[in-house]
């Protein structure tokens, strides 16, 4: 399973803002950006920020939605590939794709307390897509699919702290959570105002059309 593992709490910090992708560590006083809200490495606070390109900017927004989604640069690509082949606004679908995700998707229902605990527990078998195990983080859902725990993997504390802790807040728009049963179904295909990423997808576009 390819994944980015070098320090997350140092990509918050270079993106200027939280990224949220520690879980639970992300709403506590533990979180890193709270404390040190200022660039990674040594002079990270008292070094001038040069005057970013346009360039820069189209690359930084790109790092940013592959940390957020924990995709690589290859299947980044592949997904914008695929955006472009689609109908409609490329960055629209490439956002869609990315949320489309099962792992993501295990996120944003609150089966996980993050996306890289989400694409760990994809892996190893505890959930089921429509009654039959997936255990593919990148697997994409379609509408109208329902996304179960498994029966053995209910009693996992992981698993069952995160939905603890979802069922007063609920989920995005285009999903519906079963807190008591463990079911999540996915209602419709997301708008972009569904999406609440903090990416500027027309600027991954501009950069990937240079
Ligand atoms: Fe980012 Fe804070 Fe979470 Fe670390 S703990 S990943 S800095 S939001």
């Amino acid at each position: 399973m390819a994944t980015y593992h070098g320090p997350r709490c140092k990509q918050c910090r270079r993106h200027g803002m939280k990224l949220f992708l520690k879980g639970q560590r992300c709403s506590t006083d533990k979180c890193a950006f709270e404390r040190r809200a200022y660039g990674p490495g040594e002079h990270g606070n008292t070094r001038r920020r040069r005057k970013t390109t346009e360039y820069g900017l189209q690359l930084r927004e790109k790092q940013k939605a592959k940390r957020i989604y924990g995709v690589l640069e290859k299947q980044f690509r592949n997904y914008y590939k695929e955006a472009e082949r689609q109908k409609g606004v490329t960055g629209v679908n490439l956002m869609r794709l990315l949320e489309l995700r099962l792992d993501n998707v295990i996120y944003r229902l609150g089966f996980a307390p993050s996306r890289s605990a989400a694409r760990e527990l994809v892996v190893h078998g505890h959930f089921l897509v429509n009654g039959r195990k997936v255990d593919i983080p990148s697997y994409l859902v379609k509408a109208t699919d329902e996304i179960t725990v498994r029966d053995r993997s209910k009693n996992i504390p992981e698993i069952k702290e995160s939905v603890d802790g979802k069922a007063g807040v609920g989920t995005v728009e285009w999903l519906e959570l079963d807190p008591k049963k463990f079911i999540g179904r996915v209602l419709d295909l997301p708008s972009k105002a569904q999406i609440p990423t903090p990416v500027n997808e027309q600027l991954i576009v501009n950069y990937y059309s240079r």
